[in-house]
C-alpha cells in the first residue's frame, strides 16, 4: 500500500473526530465511549503527533469538530485542543463548525470556541420533549437546548445548527410538529432533521425488536413532509435530503463531502477521501493510540516519526468507476443534484453516459429529472435516495 500523502497538494477540508460521550445515547452507533480523564490524555497526544505529521499537506477553508461530543472535554484538554489546531495553517479557514450537546457546553467553554475562532456550531438537540429526550438516552432536557441557543448568541455566534430526530417509536405527527413550532422560534439559520436509522447492536434496536415495532412508512413521509413545509414557510430550504438552510448558511465542509472532494480526517474512527481513495483510522482509540505511537517508538522515544503505516490506514481499494459511482450516489442527496461537468471534473467520468440507463430508470418512475446540463433527484426520489443510490453502485 502507498503511503496517502508524498506529492499530495493541499487539502482544504479537515475532520477531527472526538471520540468522547458523557455516556451512550441508546439509538447511537457512532464511535465513541464515555470520556475518562486517561483517555482524553491519550487521545491528545495521539491526535498531536497525528496532525504533526499531517499538517504539511493541510490548508483547511474547512474544519468540522465532530464526534462523539467535543463539548464534553473539560476546559483545560478543549483548550489543548485548540492549541493543537492553532498548529495547522489556518489561513484559509473559512468555516470552523464544532459538535456540541447542550448539557455539556458551559459559558467558558463557548468563550474558549469563540477564541479559537470557532465561528458554527452545531446542537445536538434531537428533539423539545423531555420524555422523547429520556426514551433517546440523551442527557439533556428540553430547556436546555433554548438555554444553550442563548448562551452561544450571547457569547457572539450566530452561525447555529440544531439536530432533530424524527421516526422515534410512539412519536406522533403532532409532537413532531409541536418540537418543530418551537424549534423555529429559536431562529437558528440551519436545521439537520434526521430519520431514525435502527442501527444494529443498539438499546433502542433491541427494544424495538423485542416489543415487535415496525416503522410506519406512511407516517414517516407524513412527518418529514410536515418538515419540507414548515421550514420552506420559514425561507429555511432544503439543500441536502436531511440538511436545510437559509441562504448563505449551507454548511461548506459537509458539502464538500457530498461533492466527492478530497478531505481529511483525524483521530480514531476518522475517514479520509485522498485521491480517490478512501482511508479509516482504527475505530477504538486503543488501536489507534497504538499505531500513532507504535510500542517500538515508545520504547525508544520516538514519539515524533510518521505513524505505524499499516496499522493506521485502512484503504477502500474500489476502482476509479465504482468511486464515481458512489459520488454519483452521495452527491444526488442534495437537492441541486450534478452538474454534468462539474461531475465529470471532480470524477473523470460522464454521468449523463456513464450512467445513461440508470438516469433514465430514475426519470420513468418519477424520481430523477434532467435539468439543463445534470440531472437531479425529485422530491419524490430525495426521500427515496437510498434506493436512487443503488443505480450507481458498481460492484466488483
Ligand atoms: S451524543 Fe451523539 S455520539 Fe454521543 S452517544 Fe449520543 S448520539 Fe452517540
Amino acid at each position: 500500500m502507498n503511503f496517502p500523502f508524498p506529492g499530495q497538494s493541499q487539502i482544504e477540508h479537515l475532520y477531527i473526530h472526538v471520540p468522547f460521550c458523557i455516556r451512550k445515547c441508546h439509538y447511537c452507533a457512532f464511535a465513541s465511549q464515555p470520556l475518562t480523564h486517561d483517555d482524553s490524555k491519550r487521545y491528545l497526544a495521539a491526535l498531536s503527533k497525528e496532525l504533526f505529521w499531517a499538517k504539511k499537506n493541510l490548508r483547511p477553508r474547512t474544519l468540522f469538530l465532530g464526534g462523539g461530543t467535543p463539548s464534553c472535554l473539560d476546559n483545560g484538554d478543549l483548550e489543548k485542543l485548540f492549541d493543537l489546531i492553532q498548529s495547522i495553517d489556518l489561513s484559509q479557514l473559512q468555516e470552523f463548525s464544532i459538535e456540541i450537546n447542550p448539557a455539556t457546553i458551559t459559558p467558558e467553554k463557548a468563550a474558549l470556541c469563540r477564541r479559537a475562532g470557532v465561528n458554527r456550531i452545531s446542537i445536538g438537540a434531537q428533539s423539545l420533549n423531555d420524555k422523547i429526550l429520556r426514551q433517546l438516552g440523551r442527557i439533556h432536557s428540553a430547556h436546555q437546548v433554548s438555554e444553550t441557543v442563548e448562551l452561544l448568541r450571547e457569547t457572539g455566534f450566530t452561525n447555529l445548527n440544531l439536530d432533530i430526530i424524527f421516526g422515534i417509536p410512539g412519536q406522533t405527527l403532532s409532537e413532531l410538529e409541536e418540537t418543530l413550532n418551537t424549534l423555529l422560534e429559536l431562529k437558528t439559520p440551519h436545521l439537520s432533521c434526521y430519520e431514525l436509522t435502527f442501527e444494529p447492536g443498539t438499546p433502542m434496536t433491541l427494544q424495538m425488536q423485542k416489543s415487535g415495532f415496525e416503522p410506519d412508512e406512511d407516517l414517516l413521509c407524513s412527518m418529514y413532509n410536515l418538515i419540507l413545509a414548515k421550514l420552506a414557510e420559514k425561507g429555511i430550504h432544503r439543500y441536502e435530503i436531511s440538511n436545510f438552510a437559509r441562504s448563505g448558511f449551507e454548511c461548506a465542509h459537509n458539502i464538500a463531502y457530498w461533492r466527492g472532494i478530497d478531505y481529511y480526517g483525524a483521530g480514531p474512527s476518522a475517514c479520509s477521501l485522498i485521491r480517490g481513495i478512501r482511508y479509516a483510522h482504527p475505530s477504538l482509540l486503543s488501536l489507534y493510540y497504538n499505531a500513532v505511537i507504535p510500542k517500538q517508538n515508545k520504547k525508544l522515544g520516538l514519539t515524533s516519526s510518521s505513524p505505524a503505516e499499516n496499522d493506521f490506514w485502512e484503504p477502500d481499494q474500489i476502482s476509479p468507476l465504482a468511486r464515481a459511482g458512489e459520488i454519483a450516489a452521495i452527491g444526488l442527496r442534495m437537492s441541486r443534484g450534478w452538474d454534468f461537468n462539474e461531475f465529470y471534473a471532480h470524477t473523470g467520468f460522464r454521468l449523463e453516459k456513464q450512467w445513461a440507463k440508470a438516469l433514465q430508470k430514475l426519470i420513468s418512475r418519477g424520481d430523477g429529472e434532467f435539468f439543463p446540463g445534470g440531472f437531479r433527484l425529485t422530491d419524490q426520489g430525495l426521500r427515496f435516495a437510498d434506493l436512487a443510490a443503488e443505480e450507481f453502485i458498481i460492484t466488483e
